[in-house]
């Protein structure tokens, strides 16, 4: 049975990065095993390819109606948009500043916020994208310039330039949390990331622009640090929202024990398309989670994701009309998506 009226995966990667080459040559020239750090390394330059094929495939295997499509890595916005054009009933697209990056990454340009806002300034101004992600843009080090730390202002004052743009077009913009543990999620490229209570200051300024918190601060291993206190910033703040789908139940649970969070800001994402393997530990709690075992090498085969996301949230004893509302009434709403009927998900008129 179909888990809820509609299913909509808001973190989802359609483009596959074609890393097999490059990796084996690192390989063959160390002599030992490569590691997601090494892939993590590659992936910003590499060319990525349509993985839509695998992805249509799972998502009518599990009843998933819609995918938000986001850019990470080197993938490219201009792919995921030619997917919403050829499948407008079942894809939306976020933007990036893929561009930018790309070329500051090749030493053509520096790097700026204003750039990278321009960038996305063009891309919402044609209507066709309903948002900003994957996380907000960040700086990059092109070869030879060693990765630095900014301090929390000089950040704040980027993040406050990418929210005056989501205010003016009326989008919801996406902050990354947490990390899979292989790929190295250093502070020079999203400090945010590992600082979730910096949204406090963000969410109180902008009470109009919707924050999603990505993996909602959990994104890997079994520690609810990050979880914690991405729970107290969205309980503070009615336009703060968080992405679940990395979650196992009992933090579903967590959450929606909370009043001021609830079924009514939790969205569900599963970041399909990222290697992130699901293990299985029999008798830890949780029993299965996502992590990145480095001695393990990176995983080959499409991770099913979705299959194991929608298990976890199926466990939750809740009225048909919340498990609706995360599963796709709260995205419908904050990413202003049409939906055929009216009253077919609980009014929210509180946020
Ligand atoms: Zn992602």
């Amino acid at each position: 049975m179909k888990l809820a009226r509609f299913i909509i995966d808001t973190h989802v990667h359609a483009q596959r990065h074609a890393a097999g080459p490059e990796l084996k040559k690192r390989m063959e020239k160390r002599g030992k095993q490569v590691k997601y750090a090494d892939l993590a390394e590659i992936m910003h330059t590499l060319d990525t390819y349509d993985n839509s094929a695998r992805l249509l495939y799972d998502m009518e295997c599990y009843g998933v109606d819609m995918c938000l499509l986001s850019s990470a890595f080197g993938m490219d916005d201009s792919l995921n948009l030619q997917l919403v054009e050829k499948y407008p009933d079942k894809f939306r697209a976020l933007c990036y500043p893929c561009e930018t990056k790309k070329k500051a990454l090749k030493g053509e340009i520096e790097w700026t916020i204003e750039a990278a806002c321009e960038e996305l300034e063009r891309k919402l101004s044609t209507g066709k994208y309903i948002g900003i992600g994957e996380g907000s843009p960040a700086r990059v080090f092109p070869e030879g310039v060693k990765p630095y730390n900014y301090t929390r202002k000089e950040r704040m004052d980027e993040l406050r330039k990418v929210m005056d743009v989501a205010r003016k077009y009326q989008v919801p913009i996406t902050t990354h949390t947490g990390s899979p543990m292989g790929y190295p999620l250093s502070n020079t490229m999203w400090p945010e990331n590992w600082e979730p209570r910096w949204i406090h200051d963000l969410a109180t300024e902008y009470p109009d622009v919707t924050i999603i918190f990505e993996h909602g601060g959990q994104s890997g291993g079994t520690s609810a640090l990050l979880f914690e206190e991405c729970v107290e910033v969205a309980a503070n703040h009615d336009n703060v929202y968080l992405e679940g789908g990395i979650y196992w139940t009992d933090l579903y649970y967590l959450a929606l024990r909370n009043p001021n969070v609830g079924p009514e800001k939790i969205i569900w994402g599963t970041d399909w398309g990222a290697s992130q393997p699901v293990i299985t530990q029999i008798g830890n709690n949780p029993q299965s989670y996502v992590m990145q075992v480095h001695k393990e090498g990176i995983v080959k085969h499409q991770i099913d994701v979705m299959g194991w996301s929608l298990r976890q949230v199926g466990r939750l004893d809740i009225s048909q009309d919340d498990l609706n509302l995360i599963l796709g009434g709260n995205a419908l709403r904050i990413f202003k998506i049409d939906f055929p009927l009216t009253r077919m998900f609980k009014f929210i008129d509180w946020l």
